[in-house]
């Protein structure tokens, strides 16, 4: 079978050939990969900057944002059936005992770093015409979601910060509903849409112009899109009186320290983007944290999902469907085959989601 191989000595990304795999465990399930997203990680993996072949592999096969068909299940698998369509779950738990968070099936939380993830660390990933997993690490997705469902891993991400945003609210008991995503790239869609959904009056800021496809599909959705080239973040904070959430999606050092400037009182700050190498950053670190204190704001990174948020990611597709029909279609801006690979991965960044089309 074809998959695509990262080879990070060669510094090379081609297709290559592998034997189809076989279940070894009554629990396994065989799988025909449909669809897999692309994004920042996959093009970071395809530079040479990110990712890790399994133990003994020269490659690493890419693709972590999966959807798939069920072909075959073992004989201790009762809750899926051929012909199902499922999303498998990228990070597999540490394997050491003191990690807690591995352990109750959190390796989202895991402490050691020693967790694998498909696609991205010493796991291969899901651009192979055939995978196998075991059942427990399987979601399963309503057929009316096929045209859609290859967002759900992506948006887990989403679910995941809006259930960390929950929890720190509810501690303080505090906290209004106008919310602010920095970035209108997939993460930042999603991202709003997500916060959208939960009831938040959302507002999408970001370098691309108001007359762009991203500030259509966010109209469409009842989410206000302001340019950077209209005003910088923190007048937009200013002019809306309070921001009570802001999520960061550029991975831009400099928009973060913006982002803080335009938190409101009570204010949570989500980190989600990964900015890499150095980037030294001249900052008023005093009036910064003077805000922190002040305003009694929290800054929160979060990365990778748990199991719920999946649950989460599938259940909000369907309501996206419902709410703003073609919404979540639009995000997907491609459907490539997998020889496209080069332009996708290696060539300039194009659309917001691209996605290749294994079957
Ligand atoms: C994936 C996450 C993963 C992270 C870091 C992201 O692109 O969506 O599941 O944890 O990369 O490896």
């Amino acid at each position: 079978m074809k998959a695509l191989g990262v080879f990070p000595r060669e510094r090379a990304v081609r297709v290559v050939e592998h034997d189809p795999p076989h279940p070894s465990s009554p629990a396994d399930v065989r799988l025909r990969v449909l669809e897999v997203g692309v994004c920042g990680t996959d093009r970071e993996i395809c530079r040479f900057e990110f990712g890790t072949p399994p133990a003994g592999s020269d490659h690493l096969i890419l693709g972590h944002e999966c959807l798939a068909e069920v072909v075959e299940v073992g004989p201790a698998v009762t809750q899926l059936a051929r012909g199902d369509l499922v999303v498998p779950v990228v990070r597999r738990p540490c394997p050491h005992a003191a990690c807690e968070p591995c352990r109750d099936g959190r390796q989202d939380l895991c402490t050691t770093g020693d967790f694998v993830e498909h696609g991205i660390k010493e796991r291969h990933g899901f651009l192979a015409e055939e995978v196998v997993e075991d059942a427990r690490h399987l979601h399963r997705v309503p057929p009316a979601l096929r045209d859609v469902a290859v967002l759900v891993e992506p948006l887990t991400i989403a679910e995941k910060a809006l259930g960390q945003i929950r929890e720190v609210r509810e501690r303080t008991g505090r906290g209004g509903t106008t919310a602010v995503v920095a970035g209108a790239g997939a993460v930042g869609i999603l991202g709003a849409l997500v916060l959208a959904a939960g009831g938040f009056e959302t507002h999408v800021w970001s370098l691309e112009p108001e007359s762009g496809p991203q500030a259509t599909l966010l109209a469409s959705a009842g989410i206000r899109y302001v340019s950077a080239e209209r005003e910088p973040l923190a007048q937009l904070g200013a002019g809306l009186g309070r921001v009570d959430v802001l999520y960061e999606a550029t991975g831009a050092p400099e928009v973060v320290f913006q982002a803080l400037a335009a938190l409101g009182h009570n204010g949570v700050l989500v980190l989600t983007g990964l900015p890499g190498g150095r980037r030294p950053l001249e900052i008023d670190a005093a009036a910064l944290m003077r805000n922190l204190v002040l305003r009694n704001q929290v800054v929160l990174g979060t990365i990778n999902a748990s199991p719920d948020a999946f649950g989460a990611a599938i259940r909000d597709l369907a309501v996206f469907e419902s709410r703003w029909p073609g919404v979540a279609r639009a995000v997907i801006t491609g459907r490539f085959p997998l020889d496209a690979h080069g332009d996708l991965l290696q060539g300039p960044a194009r659309g917001i989601k691209s996605v290749i089309a294994v079957r």
